[in-house]
């Protein structure tokens, strides 16, 4: 094998997971090579996820606030209309720019991208498009996909995955999501921001499972205002396409009773699994759990010595921050650095109209642990910033030790609740109590102001409710 092949490091997936190593690795003076199989870098989250998402989103929010509440700002606007296919390309020269960014950092940095499907063919060797390199360490970073249900077939057309559903040419009259989770609710909203009647059917009888109890009653409240159905305790058990609609049954989980719905475009989002297929694990010995994901030890090695796995692929919160901080993580320890990632506070934020935020623990896992907690809630309605912006539903909640007012989670419901967590990620990093974000000073008038009272009304003492 010739020297140009032989890598300190060579990563299998450019996503968030595999090309943050591959850049942290060359940063700290590694020869590195990252494989990628598409025509592009930036894995699920640039390509078909966070990024195309979050472009629809935000340019769908504008459609709607255009369309229904400028006019409260005394913003008066002729007739709106959407124009669907300059939409749909803003949210592709969105993707198309950043992920031609990554290729640029690859070339700052000195990775090589090895074009092709990476397949690993022993230890220290990956075999990419026929040709075979060298690697001291692999890192393993190919995430994940779609999760079917047994006996509907997507065809991204009419019985759609999120990639489907990011692209769709028409506005669909009447729009089915399975799946009352992030993608069920970020891409629903989008659709019915674009007119779209949504219905969610999900299985559980709440939807957003994993998330506070008490936010998650209140952003369903405020989606079904916005006018999205939902279906809880119910799961699709049939879905045919017939002429130009999709028939679906109905089935509700304690009753058994069945009942018929017809849809334009159905779009499953019932989660998402491990993508291994094609690497050559069972060959090379690298173990798998029962759910698919590659396992792996604390500093992220896998069954075999010198293999390691970061992301989507592995144990935790299919999240591209949480892919990132692993790279980073294995990245370091690879150079002799002490890598490492602190699980207990990875943010979780959908990205809807209000937005929900979450870190930490919820009251349900308080209690289940047993842990002595007080909480403090701060409702938008009492800040002055959020009613300016005629944006005052929800709220922030935080959740401290009872004994010692450390920050044990914080979930808010509400404008820029994604932003607004991040000032408690990092008191939690810290180790900081509810006293800490109380006598913090935050500016007046903010939505940050929601943040200092709901701690102040940890001890029963906010000044502005
Ligand atoms: P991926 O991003 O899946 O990248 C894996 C890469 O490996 C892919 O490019 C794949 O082509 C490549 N690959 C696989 N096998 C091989 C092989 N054998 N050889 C070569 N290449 C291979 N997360 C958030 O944090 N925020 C969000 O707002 C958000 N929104 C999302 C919206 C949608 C619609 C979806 C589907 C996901 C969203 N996610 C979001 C989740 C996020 O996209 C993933 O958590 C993240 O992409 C995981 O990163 P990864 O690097 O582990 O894997
Ligand atoms: P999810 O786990 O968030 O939600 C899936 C939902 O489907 C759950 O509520 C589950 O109870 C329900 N469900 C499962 N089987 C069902 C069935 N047979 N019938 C009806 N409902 C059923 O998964 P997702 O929305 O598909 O997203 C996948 C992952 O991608 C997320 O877990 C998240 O990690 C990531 N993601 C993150 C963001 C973000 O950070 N904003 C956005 C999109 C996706």
């Amino acid at each position: 094998m010739s020297e140009q092949n032989a890598y300190d490091v060579v990563v299998i997936g450019g996503g968030p997971g595999g090309y943050v190593c591959a850049i942290r690795a060359a940063q700290l003076g590694l020869k590195v090579a990252c494989v990628e199989k598409d025509s592009t870098l930036g894995g699920t989250c640039l390509n078909v996820g966070c990024i195309p998402s979050k472009a629809l989103l935000h340019a769908s929010e504008k459609f709607e606030e255009a369309n229904k509440s400028l006019g409260k700002f005394g913003v008066k606007l002729g007739k709106v209309s959407l124009d669907l296919p300059a939409m749909l390309a803003h949210k592709d020269s969105v993707v198309d720019a950043n992920v031609k960014g990554i290729e640029f950092l690859f070339k700052k940095n000195k990775v090589d991208w090895l074009k092709g499907e990476g397949r690993i063919t022993g230890p220290g060797t990956v075999n990419v498009a026929g040709e075979s390199v060298s690697a001291k360490n692999i890192v393993i970073a190919t995430g994940s996909t779609h999760v079917d249900l047994p006996g509907i077939e997507v065809d991204e057309k009419r019985i759609v995955s999120s990639t489907g559903a990011l692209n769709l040419p028409k506005v669909p009259k009447r729009l089915v999501v399975v799946g009352g989770g992030y993608i069920g609710l970020e891409m629903g909203s989008v659709w019915q921001r674009a007119g779209a009647e949504v219905t969610v059917v999900e299985f559980l009888d709440r939807i957003v499972p994993g998330m506070d109890g008490e936010i998650a009653k209140t952003f369903q409240r405020v989606l079904k205002k916005q006018g999205m159905k939902f279906k809880l305790s119910t799961k699709v058990t049939s879905a045919t396409k017939e002429g130009s609609s999709v028939k679906l049954t109905l089935e509700q989980a304690k009753s058994g009773k069945t009942e018929n719905l017809e849809c334009d475009v159905l779009l499953i989002a019932v989660g998402r699994k491990p993508f291994t297929q094609g690497l050559g694990l069972e060959e090379v010995g690298v173990a798998l759990d029962e759910r698919g994901r590659v396992k792996v030890d604390e500093g992220y090695q896998t069954s075999v010595s010198g293999i390691y796995a970061i992301g989507d692929v592995i144990e935790g919160p299919m999240l591209a921050h949480k892919a990132e901080e692993e790279g980073v993580a294995v990245a370091e320890m690879l150079a002799g650095l002490p890598g490492h990632v602190n699980y207990e506070t990875v943010p979780g934020i959908v990205y809807t109209s209000p937005e929900v935020a979450s870190v930490g623990k919820t009251e349900e896992q308080l209690k289940e642990a047993g842990i002595d907690y007080r909480v403090g809630k701060f409702p938008f309605t009492a800040n002055g910033r959020a009613r300016a912006m005629n944006s005052s539903e929800g709220m922030v909640k935080i959740l401290a030790d009872k004994a010692t007012d450390k920050i044990l989670g914080a979930h808010i419901l509400g404008p820029e609740a994604g932003n607004l967590l991040h000032e408690i990620v990092v008191a939690m990093e810290f180790g900081g109590s509810a006293e800490d974000l109380a006598r913090s000073f935050h500016a007046h008038p903010t939505l940050n102001e929601a943040v200092k009272e709901a701690a102040l009304a940890v001890h029963g003492r906010p000044l502005h409710i």
